[in-house]
């Protein structure tokens, strides 16, 4: 495909409003996208029924008793609901296009498309197969994709799985994510007459406040664990009365899934001195829904065969990078996958209605892609068993 042909297409499936709780807007991308990896040769399409949504994920198989197995994976959601106000794209110059879902990730779907069908026309395609997964709730959080990426891991059928959300803006890769944890702090106190004469009031609101201002503090004494504060309420309408309920939402990341008990042993220390005290309750209540995705050697051996394959394409040099966002990479990785990603366009701004991408990025990084794939295909990657 010819770069206008790429931006057009592009531009159709980001006109498509497929935000995660649009069902009506995903089955719509859903058949885009089914139109066109139809075209993949002896592809083999099912729409997977997912637990807990109606939403339906896409699944192509090619090859799948070929020697060598590769998963490819990408969400056709988007951040941008059908009431959003960023529903269609701009091209800002030549070379940069802003619209919903460009970068994050239309656009690394027609970057894995592209790939695909240009690795098709390697002579060394019949020996590597491969599954392509869509997911549609990837930004709210793959509750229901989740069984499909364990599945994917547990089978031990891919030497590795490839994720195209959009690299950074730098063109790095990512070679591992933070996981991430929603959780929410819950003080009870005791009402009472702000003026009560027996100061019989216990303060939900100053001792959740001391709490949280001990906890904002703990990523500093922890080397990679972020802790932040997204949402606070307590009391009520009358500033007369002693409030006895407070509660905060917190955004807990890790970066290695060891720090995970250490990290909630340290916050309920806090809560304890508290907890000691008369007439309080402070409750810590929430999971981590997306463990760490952590890099290991078949990382480090995918990433050297992109960077020499950008080298032989002549485009320019990247390394991989460690971000504190998390994507599908991260379950994977958890199910026994190990995943290189951050393989889409370059792009950024993402979930903002300023999200652009890089035009020319989307054919580079599907030469690039295709180049890997080849390589794989042939036999010219080790990956290290795991
Ligand atoms: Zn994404």
């Amino acid at each position: 495909m010819n770069s206008s042909t790429l931006r057009d297409l592009l531009i159709a499936w980001a006109n498509i409003n497929s935000g995660s709780e649009n069902f009506a807007g995903l089955d719509r991308m859903r058949a885009a996208l089914a139109v066109e990896f139809a075209t993949l040769p002896g592809a083999h399409l099912e729409h997977l029924q997912l637990e807990g949504t109606p939403a339906q994920a896409l699944r192509i198989r090619v090859r799948p008793t070929a020697a060598r197995q590769v998963l490819l994976s990408g969400h056709y959601d988007t951040v941008f609901g059908a009431d959003s106000e960023f529903q269609t794209c701009t091209l800002l110059d030549e070379r940069t296009l802003r619209g919903p879902g460009v970068s994050d990730m239309k656009g690394g779907i027609l970057v894995m498309l592209t790939a695909l069908r240009e690795m098709e026309k390697s002579p060394h395609a019949a020996s590597l197969g491969y599954e392509v997964l869509l997911t549609p709730d990837e930004e709210i959080g793959s509750f229901g994709s989740g069984a499909l990426f364990a599945a994917a891991g547990t089978s031990k059928k891919f030497s590795l799985a490839l994720i195209f959300e959009p690299a950074r803006p730098n063109g790095d890769l990512v070679h591992s994510r933070k996981g991430t944890g929603n959780f929410v702090a819950t003080c009870h106190g005791r009402a009472a007459h702000a003026a009560s004469p027996t100061r019989a009031g216990r303060n939900a609101i100053a001792a959740l406040a001391e709490f949280l201002v001990a906890a904002h503090r703990v990523p500093d004494e922890m080397p990679g664990v972020l802790l932040n504060i997204g949402n606070i309420r307590g009391g009520g309408p009358a500033t007369n009365v002693v409030p006895d309920f407070a509660e905060a939402k917190l955004d807990l990341r890790i970066t290695r899934s060891a720090d995970r008990e250490p990290l909630l042993a340290r916050l309920h220390e806090l809560a304890g001195p508290i907890n000691a005290r008369d007439g309080f309750r402070l409750e810590i209540t929430g999971a981590f829904n997306r463990p760490p995705k952590e890099s290991g050697p078949v990382e480090a051996a995918a990433l050297a065969a992109y960077q020499a394959s950008a080298s032989e394409l002549g485009l320019a040099p990247f390394t991989s990078v460690h971000t504190g966002g998390a994507s599908d990479g991260n379950n994977l990785s958890a199910s026994g996958l190990p995943n290189l990603d951050g393989l889409g366009p370059i792009g950024d701004r993402l979930h903002s209605a300023e999200e652009f991408v890089h035009l020319p990025s989307l054919a580079e990084r599907a030469q690039l892609t295709a180049r890997f794939l080849e390589k794989v295909a042939a036999g010219a990657v080790a990956f290290p068993p795991h």
